[in-house]
């Protein structure tokens, strides 16, 4: 007897050879998380996880039930919903693709695993947004580098100047990882600066 693991799964993405767009809000919802944030969130889920779907850029996905979330409110974590006046897709991979580059199931469809529980998945995302993140700042803050104002604020650095009162450091989450690069620029080209100083 040929087994049919389709048949068995509450849902499946309709036949296709490749990725394809289809609706938050219809069969569920959907919970994008950066890459830093979702990978910790993962491991913190363990067996608790549903399917995951991971995308070219290590983005992950979870699904849940239609309407389960309310705004969150965690850095780097969005809610792919139906909205009033438009629709949000969400780019599904066929059951089959389950390993990447490109856009894969990182945690397959199975019987199992399909919908996560969203007050777990919020919980393992508020820990991980702490974990990876730090504490939260209160309110808008401008981003050190696009000088823009984020309501996603995360700490990249706190400069104790020569009264003691330290200056904050606020990045967007575009720029969150671009700050420890800059500063090993930055001090880079110091050192060059001192170095050519001390032989003239
Ligand atoms: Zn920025």
């Amino acid at each position: 007897m040929q087994s049919n693991d389709a048949c068995r799964l509450p849902w499946t993405p309709p036949p296709a050879v490749d990725v394809e767009a289809l609706p938050a809000g219809k069969w569920w919802d959907s919970v994008r998380a950066a890459p830093l944030v979702g990978e910790r969130a993962l491991e913190l889920l363990g067996d608790d996880t549903g399917a995951v779907i991971q995308d070219k850029y290590g983005t992950l996905y979870w699904l849940i039930e239609v309407g389960s979330a309310e705004s969150w409110r965690l850095r780097q974590v969005r809610i792919l919903t139906e909205l009033t006046d438009e629709s949000t897709y969400l780019g599904v991979p066929p059951i089959s693709r389950t390993e990447g580059p490109g856009t894969h199931w990182r945690v397959p469809l199975s019987a199992e695993h399909y919908l996560t529980d969203a007050f777990k998945l919020c919980g393992a995302l508020a820990e991980a947004d702490r974990a990876e993140l730090g504490p939260v700042p209160q309110g808008r803050r401008t981003c050190y580098h696009c000088e823009l104002p984020t309501d996603e604020p995360v700490i990249v650095d706190i400069q104790h100047g020569g009264s003691g009162a330290g200056r904050t450091i606020y990045a967007c989450p575009r720029h969150t990882r671009t700050y420890q690069r800059d500063a090993v620029t930055e001090a880079a080209a110091r050192r060059r600066a001192l170095d050519q100083g001390r032989t003239r």
